[in-house]
C-alpha cells in the first residue's frame, strides 16, 4: 500500500446560473469559462462530462481585488506591463507577475507563482456531468449539474456543424471545488487565500456576469488534512481511499493572520 498526506481546502458552491464563454474579470483580463465536451450536442449520448474552466482563474482575481482594497501590492494576473506602443497596462496597485521575485516576493506570487517558480496550490478539475444523465458515474470525482444549451438561431449557418458551434451551453447547481496545497503554505498565505475565496463570491464567475448570469455562493469553506491510500484488494483490484480530518483550529489562525498590517 501507498499513502501520501496532504492539506486541501474544499469549497462547497452553487451557482443559479452560469453561462460559458468570455467575460471580464477585474483589471480588465478575460475570463474563460468553458464547457468542454467529447461528442455532439445531438449525439444521443447523454453522459457526456465537462470541464469547468476558469476557476482558478476566478479565485486569483478575487484575491487579486482583495489586495488592492486593502492597499497591497501583488501580481497581477498578466506578466505584459505595456503594449508594443509603450501604453501601460498594469492597474494601479499591481505590478508585473513574477517582478517581486527581483526585490521581495509577494504573497500572490508565493501561492500562485509564475513562468519561474511553479504554484503552491493545484485546482483539482471540476467536471461535471448533467443531472439528466442517466448512466451510472464511476469516478468520484465527476459532479452532477443541470447543464443545458442555449441556441444562438441567429448566428447558425445552415449546416450541422455551425449548430454545435453556437449553441452557448450554461449549468447551474451545486459543485464542489478542491485546491489542493503542494507545499506547505504558511498561516498569512493560508488567511489570503481563504479571504480571497470568500471575495470570489463578490466577483462572480465567467461571463455575462453583469447580465444577472455567474452568480456564485459559497456555503462553506474547509480545510482538511487527508491521508490518501492505494492499494491491491484479494482480488487484485486497485482501491484508493481517503482519511479525512477537518483542521478547524488552523483554518482559524489563517484567518486572523492575513490583514493588511502584516502582508
Ligand atoms: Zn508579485
Amino acid at each position: 500500500m501507498i499513502e501520501r498526506k496532504f492539506k486541501r481546502i474544499v469549497i462547497d458552491a452553487q451557482t443559479p446560473i452560469a453561462k460559458t464563454g468570455n467575460g471580464l474579470a477585474v483589471g480588465g483580463k478575460v475570463n474563460n469559462l468553458l464547457l468542454l465536451g467529447n461528442g455532439s450536442e445531438n449525439s444521443k449520448d447523454d453522459s457526456k462530462r465537462y470541464l469547468m474552466k476558469g476557476i482558478r482563474g476566478w479565485i486569483n482575481h478575487a484575491m487579486m481585488a482583495l489586495a488592492k482594497e486593502e492597499g497591497v501590492e501583488v501580481c497581477h494576473s498578466s506578466s505584459k506591463t505595456e503594449t508594443q506602443s509603450g501604453v501601460n497596462l498594469l492597474p494601479e496597485g499591481f505590478h508585473a507577475r513574477g517582478k517581486c521575485l527581483e526585490t521581495e516576493e509577494c504573497i500572490q506570487h508565493r501561492l500562485m507563482g509564475s513562468i519561474s517558480k511553479p504554484s503552491k496550490l493545484k485546482f483539482e478539475p471540476v467536471i461535471i456531468i448533467s443531472t439528466a444523465s442517466k448512466g451510472k458515474i464511476n469516478d468520484a470525482n465527476t459532479q452532477k449539474m443541470h447543464i443545458a444549451t442555449e441556441r444562438r438561431n441567429s448566428l447558425v449557418h445552415k449546416t450541422k456543424a455551425a449548430i454545435q458551434d453556437f449553441g452557448e451551453r450554461y449549468f447551474g447547481g451545486e459543485f464542489t471545488i478542491k485546491i489542493e496545497f503542494l507545499e506547505e503554505v504558511t498561516k498569512e498565505e493560508l488567511g489570503y487565500l481563504l479571504k480571497g475565496i470568500l471575495n470570489a463570491q463578490e466577483i462572480g464567475l465567467g461571463a455575462a456576469v453583469n447580465n444577472g448570469s455567474g452568480k456564485v455562493n459559497i456555503h462553506s469553506v474547509e480545510l482538511q488534512e487527508v491521508i490518501r491510500s492505494q492499494g491491491f484488494d484479494k482480488n487484485g483490484k486497485v482501491f484508493e481511499e481517503e482519511k479525512i480530518r477537518n483542521l478547524k483550529k488552523e483554518k482559524k489562525e489563517g484567518m486572523k493572520a492575513w490583514s493588511k498590517a502584516n502582508a
